[in-house]
């Protein structure tokens, strides 16, 4: 990356306060962006790297990532349909369940879905006879939104969109944004748009990975360009205030290694805050959530855990041991840059169409069909796709049967065989 780079931004203040005290607690090292995939081996190996670091603002506690993507740049390639995610459509069925308990869904009700990628979230709430409306830049997903009935606009949120929307469609009951909410830079003017969009008595639902998890599992994967925002609760009260709307129910979910479900309302409006608000907070401060001092605790922790698995597999690779790496996941660059395995493994297995004969970013290691695990048999493969860890070690039985091992990386260093954890 030089100077001059118009991809990337630093930005110097924090992203819910403004406030210029931002330190960095996590140091990491820049990784190319996820989700780019070349034919060509040296062109994919060439591609930019940009940095991660994590930063964390004194003034409101917010933990963020400070250099931000140009968004055009950033989803210019992007893969990941909602739909085909595993366990994406039944997480979305069970929202919709949440929200109906907690909303009147009568007939003809406006449901709007911020960054609603290929229309997944809002199906269950047009089965039920909702108005729905989707907006995402993605040119693709918004395609097949569409073509599966999914009213979508194919757009970035904007104050002008969101005056729009509400003067076509009028006041909305239920406003989601379940995938952007970690993502957006500008989280002032989303939402503000937000507001614009709901009705007096409506609730915002939004989902984001939640910060305690994040340091718990020390989940170095979730740490890439996407996620700008890594939230928690205390910060987030104090911003949602400052922008008239108030925070009134919020619960932990188990999806992609724990996250955080919020609702939200215009401030002052029908409905009492819960009592989850209370018990999550004094939990934060329990926790010391906000302090400097626990996430340059859990930096620390990253560090050890980046030692110890580099290690490892410097070690296998020293022996003559092959090493594999399993998904080509979004999380593929940061932990084959953060764990040190660039140039340690041989190949990635996956198979997804759009994936398989191409080369991993800013690697370029090549990505072949899962069937080549047992053709091959790497004597360790490192699971890249952290999300479904336990899927693919129960679905490649035949693999550790045969002398294989799968490696975990996150919380601690695991190596698995057929009989278990192996002592490492
Ligand atoms: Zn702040």
């Amino acid at each position: 990356m030089s100077a001059a780079d118009t991809r990337v931004t630093h930005r110097t203040t924090c992203r819910l306060c403004n406030a210029s005290e931002v330190e960095r607690v996590v140091d990491l090292d820049p990784i190319p962006l996820s989700e780019r995939y070349s034919t060509d081996p040296k062109a994919a190996a060439a591609l930019p790297r940009f940095p991660i670091d994590v930063y964390m603002c004194r003034a409101c506690g917010h933990v963020q990532q400070l250099d931000v993507i140009d968004p055009d740049y950033l989803w210019s390639s992007y893969t990941y349909y909602s739909g085909d995610a595993k366990g994406m459509p039944e997480h979305f069925a069970q929202i919709f369940e949440k929200v109906s308990r907690k909303i009147d869904l009568a007939e003809g009700t406006l449901v709007v879905d911020i960054g609603s990628n290929d229309g997944s979230l809002l199906k269950p709430f047009k089965q039920a006879k909702c108005r729905v409306l989707g907006i995402d830049p993605a040119v693709d997903a918004v395609q097949r939104a569409n073509a599966a009935g999914i009213p979508t606009l194919q757009d970035y949120m904007s104050p002008a969109l969101a005056e729009r929307i509400r003067a076509e469609h009028g006041p909305a009951k239920v406003v989601c944004a379940f995938n952007v909410f970690a993502h957006a830079d500008d989280l002032s003017s989303m939402v503000d748009c937000i507001r614009t969009l709901l009705a007096p008595d409506g609730l915002f639902f939004f989902e984001a990975q939640y910060l305690q998890d994040i340091i718990d599992g020390v989940l170095v994967a979730t740490l890439f360009h996407e996620h700008l925002s890594h939230h928690s609760v205390k910060p987030l009260i104090a911003f949602l205030d400052r922008h008239g709307l108030e925070l009134i129910a919020v619960e932990r979910a188990r999806i992609q290694h724990g996250s955080l479900v919020g609702t939200v309302q215009v401030k002052g409006g029908p409905h009492p805050i819960d009592a989850s608000v209370r018990d999550l907070l004094a939990n934060e401060d329990e926790r010391r959530l906000d302090q400097v001092e626990t996430l340059r605790a859990f930096g620390a922790k990253v560090t050890q855990l980046r030692e110890r698995a580099s290690s490892l597999v410097a070690q296998w690779r020293a022996e003559g041991k092959t090493v594999a790496g399993y998904g080509a996941a979004r999380s593929g660059p940061t932990l084959i840059t953060q764990f040190g395995l660039k140039s340690k493994l041989d190949f990635i297995v996956d198979d997804h169409p759009q994936k398989v004969g191409t080369y991993e970013s800013g690697d370029g290691i090549p990505v072949v069909p899962t069937a080549e695990l047992i053709k091959r048999m790497p004597d360790y493969t490192i699971i890249l796709a952290w999300v479904h860890s336990e899927l693919i070690i129960k679905n490649n039985r035949n693999y550790l049967e045969r002398g294989g091992h799968f490696v975990v990386l996150c919380p601690s260093t695991r190596v698995v065989d057929k009989d278990g954890d192996v002592q490492i």
